[in-house]
């Protein structure tokens, strides 16, 4: 009798703790190992491995050759004992026979990545091409260990290697002119360990982005003479490389709230650094990555936004023929704001923040990349956008290569109002626009679908579009302060470590203190697109009311507005919750005597597959 008691107990809670969410195998035992916890909280075994990176690098403006040393201090915090390290080597994307995502010109294609020398714990290893400790495919380098390492234990990896910097076809990355160069994608970086998949394969297509250890960084890049170097993390001797004019400038930008052009089109002729070369020292902690600007005869502004204990120096460097970009340390300075006392309400995790006048639109730690934007709207869509990567996926250490919704559903979303403010325009409503015209050609896939299966118009609706919209309806459905708490918990808890959705869905499950396996199935697990539909309006002896049909099976909030004879108009919002049950049509009572003319279903903040299309009911007239 005890023992079928015991039983009986042992599965109640092994029921309600296994929630009814499809959860792959790798992703199980992590729970099984307690490395994750099904209440979303990290496991009281989880471990990430550490990195230390020296790197010095210099870069030949004319020859577009970047030359580099790394070593890199690896600690093994897991328990297991790896036989191997496995490193990404970015640039080979260039590389003759690497998996493209799309074709590049035969006269991009080049050699990929040359190491020239390899050694692990001082011990040197052949790299030539019959290397058999050494094997390399796609962005891919693995490297043998002949000692095994050990739980707890550590080793060190060195290496020397070149490639050329990317200038026919740059991808996030490149070479603009012998003057203007962004490099990201750059050295032979470490591949996350971790306790769900181990190594991270997943090589670099050119579609899905990064996913990266937290490391520090202490890196020295040599340029010429009047170039500036822009990069991730802290200068350590501006007072060594810049003219005294601009290094004044330079410091005054350090204490000024108020922007200071430390750059301007005067100075363009005169010499902005001190030497013929100058080795830039930058430092930067916690970082995932690290990735650096050079400009010659670029402008360049700074100043510090002050956040309660903690200074974040913003700067741009931008093209002397740029309309927008002054604008962009003030834009960054609201938008920092904004993030550390708003949405998240989490303080900016990093001392610096530089936007680079380069091409696109790309976001590295601290540093992004960003071409000239059209309009002022669109500067600022683009600034505050990059900026909000700061936290995911960098902070958060999300796995783009898997979960790119992780972190492009919550850029999209999470600026939405400083947009509204610093813009005045509605950065939504585009979005959707976008959304309406891909659907007609193509086939919307979950977001949980492995982004680096997807591309084009699959991977940026899955990622960006449909995550946005279910994070404004998350936020409709718990409300704002219950939204925020949930979200802040998850940071908190989260950060600097590598959160998986389910992390993400159990902790607000938590915090909302209610199973939302309703709501996350169809956003996220499964095909549906956002699409409602009246029915018909019934006026019941004055019971008025109308009937919305959900076609599309997503859970959306339902906006209608209701146009009077009298002209007046009255607006109406029902929660997502409606759709909990799973009824596919449902009534809305619009609780009015007035004669109604008209009920529009629908509004520019509510995505729909006929976004643009006006849904309208003829009613009482
Ligand atoms: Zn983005």
């Amino acid at each position: 009798m005890k023992t079928i008691s015991t039983f009986l107990l042992l599965s109640v809670i092994l029921i309600s703790q296994t929630p009814d969410l499809y959860i792959p195998q790798p992703i199980k035992r992590a729970y099984q190992k307690e490395t994750r916890s099904y209440n979303g909280v990290p496991g009281k075994n989880y471990w990430i491995n550490e990195i230390n990176y020296k790197i010095n690098a210099s870069v030949d403006p004319i020859t577009k050759i970047l030359d580099g040393q790394l070593s890199a201090r690896y600690v093994n915090n897991s328990p297991d004992t790896l036989k191997e390290i496995v490193m990404h080597l970015y640039p080979d994307l260039f590389k003759e026979g690497t998996v493209r995502d799309w074709q590049i010109p035969k006269e991009a294609v080049n050699d990929g990545v040359l190491i020239k020398k390899l050694s692990v714990d001082l011990k040197e290893y052949d790299v030539s091409d019959t290397s058999r400790s050494i094997s390399r495919s796609t962005t891919n380098m693995k490297i043998k260990l002949e000692n095994p390492l050990n739980p707890k234990d550590e080793l060190l990896i060195t290496t020397e290697w070149s490639f050329i910097i990317p200038e026919i076809r740059p991808v996030r990355t490149g070479a603009y002119s012998d003057t203007s160069m962004f490099i990201a994608y750059w050295y032979p970086k470490i591949a996350v360990y971790d306790d769900i998949h181990g190594w991270d394969e997943i090589t670099y297509a050119g579609t899905a982005e990064m996913y990266s250890s937290t490391a520090s960084f202490d890196v020295e890049i040599t340029t010429p003479q009047n170039f500036v170097v822009w990069a991730t993390g802290i200068l350590e001797n501006p007072d060594e490389i810049l003219s005294d004019k601009i290094l004044e400038r330079y410091n005054q930008a350090q204490e000024s709230e108020s922007i200071v052009n430390i750059l301007t089109q005067e100075d363009i002729h005169s010499d902005v650094t001190k030497s013929e070369f100058s080795a830039w020292k930058f430092k930067a902690e916690k970082a995932p990555d690290f990735a650096f600007a050079l400009g010659k005869n670029y402008l360049w502004d700074g100043a510090i936004v002050k956040l309660k204990d903690r200074t974040v120096f913003v700067d741009a460097g931008y093209l002397k023929e740029s309309v927008n970009f002054k604008e962009v340390v003030r834009i960054s300075v609201e938008a920092i704001k904004f993030h550390s006392f708003e949405m998240p309400g989490v303080i900016f995790p990093y001392p610096t923040f530089t936007v680079f006048n380069g091409r696109g639109g790309m976001e590295f730690p601290m540093i992004v990349n960003d071409g000239e934007a059209r309009t002022y709207e669109s500067t600022v869509g683009l600034t505050t956008h990059e900026l909000a990567h700061t936290y995911f996926p960098f902070y958060m250490g999300i796995n783009e290569k898997r979960y790119a919704f992780m972190d492009e559903g919550w850029a999209v979303f999470s600026p939405t109002r400083i947009q509204r403010r610093l813009g005045e325009y509605n950065p939504i409503e585009g979005r959707f626009k976008v959304q309406e015209r891909q659907l007609e050609n193509i086939l919307e896939v979950p977001p949980m679908t492995p982004s680096f299966l997807l591309k084009g118009s699959h991977y940026r609706v899955a990622s960006y579009t449909r995550s946005a919209g279910a994070l404004f309806a998350l936020e409709e459905l718990l409300g704002e302060e219950l939204f925020l708490k949930a979200l802040q918990t998850f940071i908190a808890e989260w950060k600097e470590k590598h959160p998986t959705p389910y992390d993400f869905f159990f902790t607000f499950d938590r915090a909302a203190n209610e199973n939302l396996s309703w709501f996350w199935k169809p956003w996220f697990f499964e095909f549906h697109s956002a699409e409602l539909n009246f029915v018909n309006y019934v006026n019941d002896n004055g019971r008025k009311y109308v009937s919305v049909r959900n076609d599309g099976g997503l859970p959306l909030p339902i906006k209608l507005k209701i146009y009077f004879t009298d002209n007046t108009e009255k607006s109406i919002s029902v929660s997502p919750r409606i759709w909990q049950s799973g009824e596919k049509v449902v009534d809305i009572e619009l609780n009015t005597d007035k004669e109604i003319l008209e009920i529009e279903l629908g509004n520019e903040l509510v995505p729909d597959v006929n976004y643009g299309k006006r849904k309208t009911l003829k009613s009482d007239k």
